[in-house]
């Protein structure tokens, strides 16, 4: 799931497409993306717009297992433009149903926050990396540095989701899930997709790109981010980690096929 229709027109280029299918005004493309079955489909912006297009993945498509990439804006002052935060914690900054719930607490459930498996956000830690590691042989050195993108580098971070685009540096201290536990990098639609995929029991990755600083600068150069930048990034990080993934599959087929060889077959002439 892309956060851009930019991002989606890329990746589906590298897709073998079988079927296409225009379902509430969102269209799933269908097909194989580097050996695995894949739906591809642009969210819509916001949380309900986002969890509504996470719930036919999940429903219709019966996925299993949901990447999401997309850009937002850095509040971390450690985050510059083309850095990658993979999710490691999200939340809805704008929940808060107090006083009969905790403030970030979800309605109905006990959470504040979601946190995808951590052996997924190692490897799509892997993935970004060695995306970046040969950036330059995506995005040419020039259109980088129109973005001083000089280091960009990947961690782990809290996501904070909400329905506004924060142009503000005022409105980080306010959304902060505790003193201790910082929003790193703010979105529209991370934590929404995330409480879906956590109510539907599926896994799944939030991947971010850092396209501005929350600041009034932040749409600025928003388009020519999105065109130039994160839908290759997206692409590239999508495509290595299905690869990780791919790897991981072909070692655990081999481990089991060892498993099986027989180290005395003279066990077996009973
Ligand atoms: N290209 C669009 C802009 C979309 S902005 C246009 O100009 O029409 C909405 C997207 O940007 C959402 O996916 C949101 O998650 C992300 N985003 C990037 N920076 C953000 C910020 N500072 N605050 C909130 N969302 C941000």
């Amino acid at each position: 799931m892309g956060a851009m229709p930019q991002e989606v027109d890329l990746i589906k280029m590298e897709m073998n497409i079988q079927a296409e299918e225009t379902i509430g005004e969102r269209t799933f493309f269908s097909g194989s993306l580097n050996g695995f079955d894949t739906v591809l489909v642009f969210s819509r912006w916001g949380k309900v717009a986002a969890s509504s297009t996470a719930t036919t993945l999940l429903d219709k498509y019966k996925i299993d297992f949901l990447l999401f990439t997309g850009v937002a804006g850095a509040v971390d002052p450690i985050l510059n433009i083309g850095d990658v935060v993979i999710g490691k914690k999200l939340y809805q900054h704008d929940m808060d149903a107090r006083p009969i719930f905790p403030r970030f607490q979800i309605p109905l459930t006990d959470k504040l926050t979601f946190s995808p498996n951590e052996i997924h956000v190692s490897q799509a830690e892997v993935a970004a990396n060695k995306y970046l590691n040969n950036l330059q042989s995506d995005i040419s050195i020039e259109i980088l540095s129109k973005f001083s993108i000089v280091h960009p580098k990947v961690i782990r971070g809290i996501i904070a989701t909400g329905d506004q685009f924060v142009t503000d540096t005022q409105a980080h201290e306010g959304m902060h899930l505790s003193d201790s536990e910082k929003a790193q990098a703010v979105e529209m639609e991370g934590a929404a997709v995330a409480q879906i995929c956590e109510e539907y029991n599926k896994p799944y990755l939030i991947i971010r790109i850092i396209s501005d600083k929350a600041d009034h600068s932040a749409t600025i150069d928003l388009n020519a981010f999105i065109e130039n930048i994160s839908n290759h990034y997206s692409r590239g990080i999508a495509l290595e980690f299905l690869s990780t993934l791919q790897n991981n599959i072909t070692e655990k087929a081999n481990e089991k096929i060892e498993s099986w060889k027989i180290e005395d077959p003279s066990v077996l002439m009973t």
